[in-house]
């Protein structure tokens, strides 16, 4: 009788993929075993051949919906004594990698019998089966058995353990298999009061909710800070506990039903709202709800997301209202992990706790993404994304470590052609996120058993220097090859696409380092992976007071204006409104050349822009003035550029920055509604970059272009742009996978390192 050895490789542990084996292989009659090892699912099966070869076919077609296959390796094996049966076997540990499944929202099977009282997992905040339920989160080591997670603990009851042990069950090897008798619990705590009882603490948590406290919620990969999103004045409180004035609040809404009420929602929208990573959704809120204003102020959107866990699903059903649910840190920190670090950093957010005692090993926010005219694009890949690969055209020979940016870090494995894209580390300016990096460095490189010989890192010099030392014993002698920022953006944009250029590159963000050692960000790059060449750029101007001005964006927009017009004009509202002392500053910093380091940025154009219009003299987060300039604009798009022209310096173009800024001054004196400026202020910006392409087609004859940089969150400079790109038969580049922000970064660095080491350089 004919036997094989068949290994299957791809996302195919924590999914289901053993049981469904199992029942294929006694479909198809065959006798042999399968087995989880540390690089993906061995299999050997006996029986006619033709049964072999639709038990090969049907692996493939049809795989559980959690599963991605990506390679079945058949080899013959002599004949085994397997008496006639199929088993599961337990699993083989050897070094390798195999891929690890990402979080996996409750699936429909699992919340129906959560609400059904008469099932033993009724009002259970821990149900979950094969197809659903916690994994990278809470895996420590591969191959994913019980035992390598932080389910370790739990010892399975009878009723449990008989469910794991039936190929025909659900939950049939379903790791963080639970019940209430045998799993984890949840406990609601606040100053005197504790509720151990699970129904109580239940009933607590929602009773708080609801007359409007603060309460701190253990989830999936980390800690919620969770309040009424109808109530006006505790968001308020949590704005001022959280220092954050502005920046957007998620919220969690029941089902799609409340969804509905509240926001305009497409059927794409809808699918990646309801997809099994229930990513946070950018969505357009519907005028005149109870939600409050507080939640997204100037904003286009509102994040919203679907209740994830069993935890959720029940505390959203209970209050049957909109909460807000914002990842539980102090600023800029990474999310709490474990519940000591919680009860340090949240006590003085949180009115009240509600605890859970199944460990998160690996800690990892939510992921944002919004759907734009091209489809749905990442605006942060983490829970329900990471660890999952993207599989590069391009081939690493030795694993690489590209280790990101300073802000929305990420860092990336390249191994092979899989890149490991970690989950959001966040902004690295503090202790604990370099912490939370280099456990992390650490964590993936045990898990994916790579060794990186190369680190590919920016320009930057103190973030470079602090990751080298942080990396110094984890990585010891590799080879640094350093990454000009914006060859990044534009590289990360070709590698998802799986492309390798030449394109042309149009990089817009806020900063970056340029090799000349000054702040680049409005780039036009002709490049590819190995290499670019800087083609065009926006005009530079001046930042008054250099990190000042990117706080206080009014300093730019003054600056700008004697820039273009050689004064201060006294009746323009932006002069009068500001201080003396603050104009006089400008003015010399200026003039001579004081603390006002020069950049040829978008993001700070968008920003000066919106000081200009009287939108914002100073922001709290990064982006705020560009997304209030872009809220202000969208109504009265489309709308005729202002006539401006390209101009052409030292091989440069250039987008002229000063020559907008005298049309929109002129436009203010004039009277013009600001709305209508902002409008024309984007127009301006897709004219001339849309002519620039044109030209530098001409030049080049390259048609392909790559859109990145976190400018392009702009939704009217993206789609504005395409649309004008793809008439003209452009084709044109934009991230799906990975954020077009910062966050997207390190993708590009490994590409390029890879590009670069195949090439032999
Ligand atoms: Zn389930
Ligand atoms: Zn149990
Ligand atoms: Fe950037």
């Amino acid at each position: 009788m004919p036997a094989q050895h068949i290994h299957i490789d791809g996302v195919v542990q924590g999914v289901g993929f053993r049981p469904f084996v199992y029942r294929l292989a006694h479909a198809h009659g065959l006798a042999g075993w399968v087995r989880n090892n540390s690089q993906g699912v061995d299999i050997q099966v006996m029986g006619p051949l033709s049964s072999l070869d639709a038990f090969a076919r049907d692996l493939e077609i049809q795989a559980p919906p959690l599963a991605r296959v990506q390679a079945i390796i058949r080899r013959p094996i002599t004949e085994q004594d397997f008496n006639g049966e199929f088993h599961i076997m337990t699993s083989q540990e050897e070094p390798g990698f195999t891929l690890v499944s990402p979080d996996v929202a409750t699936c429909s099977d699992c919340l129906q019998e959560l609400f059904d009282p008469q099932n033993r997992r009724y009002r259970y905040p821990f149900i979950n089966c094969t197809n659903c339920g916690p994994r990278f989160s809470i895996i420590r080591s591969l191959p994913y058995d019980r035992h390598n997670t932080t389910m370790a603990t739990f010892h399975l009851c009878n009723a449990c353990q008989d469910e794991y042990n039936d190929p025909l069950n659900r939950r049939f090897h379903a790791q963080p298999n639970a019940c209430p008798h045998c799993g984890p619990h949840i406990w609601f705590e606040a100053t005197d009061i504790l509720f151990t009882d699970e129904a109580q603490a239940l009933q607590a948590a929602n009773q708080w909710l609801k007359s409007g406290h603060i309460l701190a919620i253990k989830g999936l990969g980390g800690f919620h800070l969770a309040c009424d999103a109808t109530n006006e004045r505790i968001v308020q409180a949590l704005r001022k506990r959280k220092s954050r004035p502005h920046k957007p609040l998620a919220v969690m809404m029941r089902d799609m039903d409340m969804v509905r009420d509240y926001c305009k929602i497409s059927l794409e929208e809808e699918a990646l709202l309801t997809s099994s990573a229930t990513p946070i959704l950018l969505l357009e809120p519907k005028s005149a709800t109870d939600l409050a204003t507080g939640i997204a102020p100037g904003q286009r959107s509102i994040g919203v997301m679907l209740p994830y866990t069993p935890l959720h699903h029940i505390l959203l059903r209970d209050i049957n209202r909109p909460l807000v649910m914002t990842s539980g840190n102090r600023q800029n920190e990474p999310i709490a992990r474990t519940n000591e670090e919680a009860r340090t950093k949240l006590g003085h957010l949180a009115d009240a706790f509600l605890w859970h005692n199944r460990q998160i090993h690996n800690r990892i926010d939510d992921s944002v993404w919004m759907v734009t005219a091209d489809g749905p694009t990442p605006i942060r890949r983490s829970r329900g994304e990471a660890p999952r690969p993207i599989e590069l055209a391009i081939e690493a020979t030795d694993p690489i470590l590209a280790i990101g940016s300073q802000m929305k870090n990420t860092f990336c494995i390249l191994i092979g052609s899989q890149a490991f894209l970690s989950q959001h580390i966040g902004e690295m300016d503090d202790v604990e996120s370099w912490d939370f990096f280099t456990e992390s460095v650490y964590r993936y490189r045990e898990l994916f058993g790579a060794q990186p010989k190369i680190i590919a890192h920016d320009l930057h010099p103190d973030f470079t220097l602090t990751a080298m030392d942080a990396l110094e014993t984890l990585i010891p002698n590799a080879r640094a090859v350093p990454i000009q920022h914006h060859h990044a953006h534009v590289a990360s944009c070709l590698a998802e696409n799986q492309a390798s250029g030449p394109a042309i590159g149009l990089a817009l963000d806020g900063t970056g380092y340029g090799p000349d050692g000054t702040i680049w960000g409005g780039e036009i790059l002709v490049a590819d992976l190995k290499s670019y060449r800087r083609v065009g750029r926006l005009e530079p101007f001046h930042l008054p007071g250099n990190e000042a001005a990117i706080h206080q964006p009014v300093r730019i927009s003054l600056g700008l204006l004697l820039e273009s017009l050689g004064q201060l004009p006294p009746n323009l509202d932006v002069v009068q409104r500001t201080h003396e002392s603050l104009r006089r500053a400008v003015t010399v910093q200026l003039r001579q050349n004081l603390n006002a380091p020069s950049t040829s940025s978008c993001g700070r154009f968008f920003d000066a822009t919106a000081a200009l219009l009287g939108l914002r003299d100073t922001v709290t987060y990064e982006g705020q003035a560009a997304i209030e300039l872009e809220t202000l604009a969208a109504p009265h798009m489309p709308i005729d550029p202002y006539p401006v022209q390209l101009d052409r310096t030292r091989q440069l173009w250039q987008l002229p920055t000063r020559g907008i800024f005298r049309e929109m001054t002129s436009d203010i004196l004039w009277g013009a509604p600001p709305a209508e400026i902002a409008a024309r202020f984007h127009a301006t910006l897709i004219a001339l970059l849309f002519q620039l392409a044109q030209r530098l087609r001409q030049e080049t004859g390259i048609n392909q272009i790559a859109l990145s940089g976190g400018c392009f969150q702009n939704r009217i400079l993206l789609e504005g742009l395409l649309h004008a790109l793809r008439v003209q038969d452009f084709t044109v580049l934009t991230h799906h996978q990975v954020p077009t922000n910062d966050g997207g970064i390190s993708l590009g660095q490994a590409a390029i390192a890879a590009a670069h080491i195949t090439a032999g350089q």
